[in-house]
């Protein structure tokens, strides 16, 4: 016989997962209901304004995909990419390499520009590639790298954009309510993120939006867009607003009032005192990691607040670091992903685990380990 499942306690600090507050938890155990009822209608309704005001958008699309980060990358990239369309696609970490991928798949020709992991994207590779090309039709980079910690300039890529002419693909999957994000101030088209992060939601709902400019995109289309699910088109049936909603498909409800619960979170505390917040634990946690002998890999201008990452001491097993704090202290930090394996801890302190306590517990389980 196989029992219940019950998760053990523990201090999620790493790239995300993050803790997911008692209310959004609660927020989730009550009553499914159906996702036609006009009472769940009215819900949505308010998500799509909560994320309006998380975004800082007026996007008229502006939805959560049902389905983690991945699909809503997907989404952008399938609606948005043309078969033979050149995009640019900016890599300096893991998730650089994934839009390359959907361009590929959808058919486009992805035009790299490559920086060093943990380091942000060189405006001036990208301004160099569109001059090279006059027929550049997307511009598409990682906000906030969880691979790396690193921030990139999202304003002024977004202004090269323009100036050149192309619409822009933003991955916001970590920056969303962490750090500086304006969709409308800063020209973005078509934007996507996740739950996990700092929302603190539980993970496999991905908020996105489009511009007016990214729909005029997709309206023009010659070719069908090669996926049913994340059609735009279709989809907005059922998101689209009003009480006129057609099935779609069956969204995941309980899921939707834990997302719901989360932004009412966020707008209570307001969105720049979010971004406030994330910066300010990151000052205490990296006073005390410094003060323990441990180095930051990224340079300050370009540091995540919400994604810290610390190069392990030489001679220090990472691995056996991370499963002792798990097994001692019930905490989960990140190791490095690609070709920072084994060489970095990634520190999360994203949505609900930004807390004075979160930076309190890391610093005192990771002292008494290393020590
Ligand atoms: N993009 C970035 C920057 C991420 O950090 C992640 C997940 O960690 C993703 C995309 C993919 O999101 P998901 O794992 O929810 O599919």
């Amino acid at each position: 016989m196989i029992n219940s499942f019950h998760p053990p306690l523990r201090t999620l600090m790493g790239p995300g997962p993050s803790d997911v507050s008692p209310r959004v938890l609660a927020a989730m155990a009550r009553p499914t209901i159906g996702h036609l009822d006009p009472a769940f209608i009215g819900m949505m309704d308010e998500i799509k304004q909560l994320l309006q005001f998380a975004l800082r958008t007026n996007n008229e699309l502006t939805m959560p995909v049902s389905a983690p980060g991945s699909a809503g990358m997907e989404a952008c990239f399938v609606n948005l990419v043309e078969p033979g369309d050149k995009v640019i696609v900016c890599q300096n970490g893991v998730f650089g390499g994934r839009m390359k991928e959907n361009v590929e798949r959808f058919g486009g020709i992805a035009l790299m520009v490559e920086d060093e992991w943990g380091t942000a994207v060189s405006l001036d590779k990208v301004r160099a590639l569109m001059e090279q090309h006059d027929d550049i039709k997307l511009l598409a980079f990682v906000h906030a790298e969880t691979s790396t910690g690193v921030r990139s300039d999202a304003e002024a890529l977004c202004r090269l954009a323009r100036d050149y002419g192309c619409l822009t693909i933003v991955d916001a999957v970590t920056s969303l309510g962490g750090i500086e994000l304006e969709v409308d101030l800063w020209g973005i088209d078509a934007i996507y993120s996740g739950t996990q992060k700092c929302l603190s939601a539980p993970p496999g709902i991905s908020p996105v939006s489009f511009s007016e400019r990214a729909l005029e995109k997709v309206r023009q289309r010659e070719s069908r867009v090669p996926s049913w699910f994340l059609d735009k088109k279709l989809v907005m049936g059922y998101w689209g607003g009003g009480q006129k909603r057609a099935y779609h498909h069956t969204a995941p409800v309980n899921a939707l009032y834990g997302l719901h619960e989360s932004l009412v979170m966020l707008q209570e505390e307001g969105i720049k005192q979010a971004w406030e917040r994330h910066q300010y634990h990151h000052q205490a946690l990296r006073a005390g990691l410094e003060a323990m002998g441990l180095h930051f890999t990224v340079d300050a201008p370009v540091r995540l607040p919400q994604l810290n990452s610390v190069a392990v001491p030489t001679g220090v097993d990472e691995a056996r670091v991370r499963s002792l704090l798990l097994e001692r202290y019930g905490l989960e930090i990140g190791a490095g992903l690609g070709v920072l394996a084994g060489k970095v801890w990634r520190i999360g302190l994203m949505g609900s685990s930004c807390t004075r306590r979160h930076v309190m517990v890391c610093i005192d389980a990771l002292e008494n380990t290393l020590l």
